[in-house]
């Protein structure tokens, strides 16, 4: 690596830092930290078991199964020719989301932007750099969650999803989320909130305070192109952390 590479990595690790601490960060879990606490949690429940030979260890088996890889695939595939809607029309790529399937934190958003129309990923412009940062923050990595959107193609110039476009989409995140089962849900923005928890009024209101979409907590929270909007107030960060370590501890519970 040379210099110039040495100053734009350490530029971008201030830059992350500077964001952690404008969020409220007060401490950050090193991953193998968390892995091996994972695996001490492991040890003790095994010796517990093992104590008691009536106990069963009631872990969710984690993986896809076949089945589910290939109702996956039929889902994956449909909604990439999908023609439900006029989005199709003036999309560039489909959306469908991506991350772990078996993700136990999910994250929905409202609908691809430029950026993710053009590259066919979600939350990878600039909003999507911060979810990302609030995702490493949490001591996660992007792999380790699912990211979504209510909406799997780009409405033209960003605007609003219109209620039959979401409507026409709605099928494609209740299968996902159907198959991912999820422990935690956090949605983002107010389309998230709308869809996943109907009748919530504004986000000032609703934001920080768990809900329930079929039986699964839902955090809402502020969308991250909002923190972008909103980049100089930390006091929208720090918010949007507050909620984030509600979604530790009950992830951790
Ligand atoms: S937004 Fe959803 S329903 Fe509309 S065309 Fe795209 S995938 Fe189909």
């Amino acid at each position: 690596m040379n210099d110039q590479e040495i100053r734009k990595e350490l530029d971008e690790l201030k830059n992350q830092l500077t964001f952690f601490q404008d969020l409220g960060v007060e401490f950050l879990i090193c991953p193998e930290k968390r892995a091996e606490a994972s695996l001490s949690k492991e040890k003790m429940r095994e010796s517990k078991n093992n104590d008691n030979p009536l106990l069963v260890n009631l872990e969710p088996v984690t993986g896809v199964t076949d089945n589910e890889e290939a109702e996956w695939d039929k889902l994956i595939h449909q909604i990439m020719v999908c023609r439900f809607c006029p989005l199709y029309k003036t999309r560039t790529k489909v959306v469908p989301g991506e991350g772990d399937r078996r993700a136990r934190l999910m994250f929905v958003g409202e609908a691809p932007g430029r950026d993710e129309d053009l590259q066919g990923r979600p939350f990878v412009g600039r909003a999507g750099q911060l979810l990302t940062k609030i995702i490493q923050a949490m001591g996660l990595s992007r792999s380790q969650v699912y990211i979504a959107n209510v909406i799997k193609c780009r409405p033209p110039e960003n605007r609003t999803p219109k209620p039959e476009e979401i409507k026409a989409c709605s099928p494609y995140l209740l299968k996902q989320i159907e198959l991912i089962k999820p422990k935690v849900i956090v949605a983002l923005g107010k389309v998230a909130v709308d869809f996943l928890l109907p009748g919530a009024k504004s986000m000032s209101e609703v934001r920080g305070n768990f809900g329930e979409f079929s039986g699964i907590p839902v955090m809402p929270t502020f969308h991250p192109s909002y923190l972008v909007r909103n980049e100089g107030n930390k006091e929208i960060k720090k918010m949007v952390w507050e909620d984030m370590k509600k979604v530790m501890k009950l992830l951790e519970s």
